[in-house]
């Protein structure tokens, strides 16, 4: 790896890319503000014990994604690879129970040490909200129908297909892993040798392979909805109900369970055709059990994440930022006054550059590189008579203009 070249499985975001990337921030944002989520920002930086507890040791994020290190006074720190078990801790540390149901969202990157490919990276931006304190269905509902205002919000709705499924409460799981795990048991001479590791420990997660044997194989395996009992099957009536209620198309998809070990209920993802194989736009579920297990008071919670580069990938071109107006000072005297006259420019509202060294001809090659609308050039002549010349680029028109009017007459033609 050459050191002058970005880590693998990360970039440089630049100018018009960076630009998205805070559209979709700031638009997730705004929409979630509608819902009444609050923003919280977590540390980057957490105790690995954090991740171990709440992401189960099998996980693939914990076994072989994390960016694990030990600081210099000897602790054992994570580079966060996701952001709900950080919410959770910020939680438990912070006391954020005396204040449910609490709503929150957040924004920000993320690390996993994963095969960079198209779509994913080994730092990327994730933004996501949690709802905490409610166990009813509602609250399924609300951050559902959150997720698909914020597609909507993006305009890439059209693209995006709500996937739904349920893993029904503990007593449902523990059926239908011991169903699953002897089904699996006859066929593991089948499995790859990673569902293999994971049908003891965590055989939940051999229904999320990619692998096209153990597709195969699943395809005859045990149903879920064939162990949820009368109450898990009620919750997941009720959920569709719901959605379908607000008009949110869905289908089932009886594979879909998350990677990650404390969810139930509900697990729902938006995905997408137009990325190629990382085609998750958007994933989330319910997690009564993930306060508790991270030594907090009992307490329920549903919520998603977004990845913020996928969804950069698809969504459409924006509105072009406004263009500019460039100063172009000609002389000594016009230069020293050109950068006053960019301060009341820039004080009326108006986006100016200043053209810095070279003749005319130079600084209206600048100006136009950059897309200015309009150059106002200020000679000595001009400067001695109080005025400026506005040359148009868009038209070639060129008009003299006081330069106590100056704004006034740039903001008119803007
Ligand atoms: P997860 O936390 O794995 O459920 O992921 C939630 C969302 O984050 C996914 O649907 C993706 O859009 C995004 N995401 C996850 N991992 C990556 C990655 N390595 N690179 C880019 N985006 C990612």
């Amino acid at each position: 790896m050459s050191h002058l070249q970005p880590v693998r499985g990360t970039r440089d975001l630049i100018g018009g890319t960076c630009r998205r990337f805070r559209h979709i921030a700031r638009t997730a944002a705004d929409t979630a503000a509608l819902y009444g989520f609050e923003e919280i920002e977590t540390p980057l930086l957490e105790s690995s014990a954090v991740f171990l507890r709440t992401l189960g040791e099998t996980s693939d994020v914990v076994s072989k994604q994390m960016y694990v290190f030990q600081d210099r006074g000897g602790d054992e720190i994570t580079l966060r690879p996701e952001g709900t078990a950080g919410v959770a801790r910020a939680f438990i540390s912070e006391g954020l129970g005396q204040h449910l149901p609490l709503k929150l969202f957040y924004a920000g990157p993320m690390f996993r040490y994963e095969r960079p490919q198209k779509g994913r990276y080994r730092q990327f931006q994730q933004f996501g909200v949690e709802l905490l304190g409610v166990d009813s269905v509602q609250a399924d509902i609300e951050v559902i129908a959150a997720a698909a205002r914020v597609l909507r919000a993006l305009k890439v709705d059209h693209l995006a297909k709500l996937q739904l499924n349920t893993i029904g409460d503990q007593e449902s799981r523990e059926a239908y892993r011991r169903n699953l795990v002897a089904y699996l048991r006859g066929h593991v001479a089948e499995l790859s040798e990673d569902s293999r590791a994971r049908l003891e420990k965590n055989p939940l997660r051999i229904l999320d392979s990619k692998d096209d044997g153990d597709r195969a194989t699943l395809r005859n395996a045990p149903r879920f909805e064939e162990f949820l009992n009368e109450a898990s099957k009620a919750f997941f009536a009720r959920l569709q109900d719901g959605l379908s209620g607000l008009g949110l198309a869905f289908e089932i998809d009886p594979l879909l369970v998350r990677g990650l070990d404390y969810y139930c209920h509900t697990v729902f993802e938006f995905t997408t055709d137009a990325i190629g194989a990382q085609n998750a736009l958007l994933a989330g579920g319910r997690y009564d059990g993930l306060i508790k297990s991270m030594g907090g008071p009992p307490t329920p919670g549903v919520g998603w994440a977004a990845g913020t580069d996928r969804l950069e990938l698809v969504i459409p071109e924006l509105t072009p930022a406004p263009r500019p107006v460039s100063i172009v000072p000609l002389g000594e005297a016009a230069e020293r006054e050109a950068p006053a006259l960019g301060e009341r420019l820039r004080a009326a509202g108006l986006r100016v550059d200043i053209g810095y060294g070279g003749n005319m001809s130079k600084r209206m090659k600048r100006a136009d590189k950059i897309g200015a609308r309009a150059a106002v050039i200020l000679g000595e002549a001009e400067l001695a008579k109080g005025v400026a010349q506005i040359k148009d680029l868009r038209q070639g028109t060129q008009r003299e203009v006081a330069l106590a009017d100056l704004a006034k007459e740039l903001a008119r033609d803007d």
